[in-house]
């Protein structure tokens, strides 16, 4: 998952993302653009959830777009192309990706934003209002989001979760940095099953009939201990030296129980130790950056 809140409406569209990009069980973190623009359409499309996906939406769909006339002929062949780019690859994150396009839409005569995602089969729907993933706890989560939440999260959690406030519509650039931040504190500091790793920068997009264009707003520099809560219990480096988390044994994961015969989280079917447990050398480089 990722961070991507938008709102199109009448005579112009906001959109903010985060630029976190990680490998499955966040063993690596790395940035990646997540916004696409298309601006012979005045449109961008958003991807969320799976990079190889993302890349591959993207690019297919902007080389398709110079055959649309506009936003809603863009949407009209969508579907079929990203149905072809998810049967052609196997994607990681199954439940996870989806493809935003916002846009002037002629038919509509306004900015309109569709999500498409492999669950619905890639049939767009449309939003209306303010949409945002992952949602802060005070702030209820789209049916989107709860599809994604249901699997994992109590069901007990989720029906407090409905009875939250509706997202309100930001009104000015730092509104939107303030929901992001609320969001990361809220979403990206709590353990699993409803963390989501969000970090990188915050990217910042307008869109009007005349012009769009992309700001930096924010940098995540998180302090040593908010970013060893956000890799806590994952595969990454720092987290494999961090006290196990399955034990109490009082060791570093890499010395106890990644050395077990347990499958790995990566979902590889192979043992940790055969596959995403730190290398020698590796841990040599991680111990080597916690030096003060
Ligand atoms: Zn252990
Ligand atoms: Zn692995």
């Amino acid at each position: 998952m990722t961070l991507i809140a938008f709102h199109a409406c009448g005579d112009n569209a906001e959109i903010i993302t985060d630029s976190l990009a990680y490998s499955h069980g966040a063993r690596h973190l790395g940035e990646v653009t997540k916004v696409h623009h298309l601006h012979h359409l005045r449109a961008v499309l958003a991807t969320q959830g799976d990079v190889w996906f993302g890349c591959a939406a993207g690019a297919h769909l902007s080389n398709i777009s110079k055959h649309a006339d506009d936003f809603d002929g863009l949407l009209s062949v969508a579907p079929a192309i990203l149905r072809r780019i998810w049967e052609a690859e196997d994607f990681t994150d199954k439940a996870e990706a989806a493809l935003f396009i916002i846009g002037w839409s002629p038919e509509a005569s306004e900015f309109v934003s569709c999500g498409l995602d492999a669950k619905t089969d890639f049939e767009p729907w449309r939003i209306e209002g303010p949409f945002m993933i992952p949602t802060p706890h005070s702030l209820r989560p789209s049916e989107f989001e709860f599809g994604i939440l249901e699997p994992a999260v109590s069901a007990e959690a989720l029906a407090s979760w409905r009875e939250a406030a509706e997202m309100p519509t930001p009104q000015s650039p730092q509104d939107w940095v303030h929901l992001a931040l609320t969001a990361w504190e809220d979403r990206a500091l709590t353990p699993a099953p409803s963390r989501v790793f969000i970090g990188g920068s915050l990217y910042f997009t307008q869109l009007n009939y005349s012009a769009q264009a992309t700001h930096r707003l924010f940098d995540f520099d998180p302090p040593d201990e908010d970013f060893l809560k956000m890799v806590e219990g994952t595969l990454h480096p720092r987290a494999q030296l961090a006290p196990c988390p399955f034990c109490e044994s009082g060791k570093v994961f890499v010395d106890c129980c990644a050395d077990l015969d347990v499958e790995c989280p990566c979902g590889s079917g192979s043992a940790i130790r055969d596959c995403c447990m730190l290398t020698p050398e590796e841990r040599a480089q991680a111990e080597s950056e916690l030096v003060p």
